[in-house]
């Protein structure tokens, strides 16, 4: 068994980082204004604990059947996942956003719909903007 990642779900919430006693996983951004972050997890100080997987909000940590190959410690930093997420901008203003996927909306209001998806796509601030005109401006 090991842990498998899908970047596309992650939300840079950090939990598996927070929840991980075995500290084998690491999320950082090359600097402050990076829309990049990189996420590593180290199969080797991995103890399978699933952690992660059951405190991650969106689903982008799974424990799967894919055999973890025995490694010796030399090889610890390549015997890992090292995947990028990004960051995206507000279908609005441009503004640089971080985007909830399917899952995490799912998870959050028990369905998800193609105008809640949209909704989104949205800075919190265009989503305020968004929100008052609709419910105030156009009852
Ligand atoms: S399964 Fe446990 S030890 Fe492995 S990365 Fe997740 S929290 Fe850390
Ligand atoms: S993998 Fe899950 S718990 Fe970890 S930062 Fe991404 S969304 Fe959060």
């Amino acid at each position: 068994m090991k842990i498998k990642f899908d970047n596309t779900l992650c939300v840079l919430c950090h939990t598996c980082e927070f929840v991980c006693p075995a500290n084998a996983i690491c999320i950082e951004s090359s600097n402050e204004q990076s829309a990049l972050y990189t996420f590593t997890l180290w199969h080797n100080s991995c103890t399978l604990c699933g952690n992660c997987t059951y405190y991650c909000p969106s689903g982008a940590l799974m424990l799967s059947h894919e055999e973890n190959a025995i490694n010796t410690q030399e090889h610890k930093y390549t015997h890992a996942i090292h995947a990028n997420v990004s960051l995206t901008t507000c279908s609005s203003c441009g503004e640089t956003m971080l985007a909830l996927p399917h899952t995490f909306l799912a998870k959050a209001f028990g369905s998800t719909s193609a105008s809640l998806e949209e909704h989104f796509r949205l800075c919190p601030t265009c989503r305020r903007t968004h929100t008052f005109s609709q419910r105030v401006l156009n009852p």
